[in-house]
């Protein structure tokens, strides 16, 4: 009877080892959700993005990059290109 004792502990050793390795992966998902906070953070980007077009300068070109920044050339300048300080 000892014996089998000692085989159904290995067993349910081995099951909470197992568990404990699912739980793992399991944790994995969990991670995925952690995603959803940089949308916040960009939703605030969003915010400071008309923030600092509330007080345009108007001497300057203002034309906005794909990053968000802003051309500090001279409004209507001659050069081809915009200038992002
Ligand atoms: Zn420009």
């Amino acid at each position: 009877m000892s014996k089998l004792d000692a085989v159904r502990a290995l067993r349910e050793a081995r099951f909470e080892q197992e568990r404990s390795r699912a739980a793992k992966p399991a944790a994995r998902p969990k991670a995925v959700p952690v995603a959803p906070p940089p949308a916040p953070a960009a939703k605030t980007a969003r915010k400071a993005q008309p923030a600092e077009s509330a007080a345009p300068d108007e001497s300057l070109c203002g034309h906005r990059n794909i990053s968000g920044r802003t051309c500090t050339r001279e409004k209507g300048h001659a050069a081809k290109t915009h200038r992002y300080g």
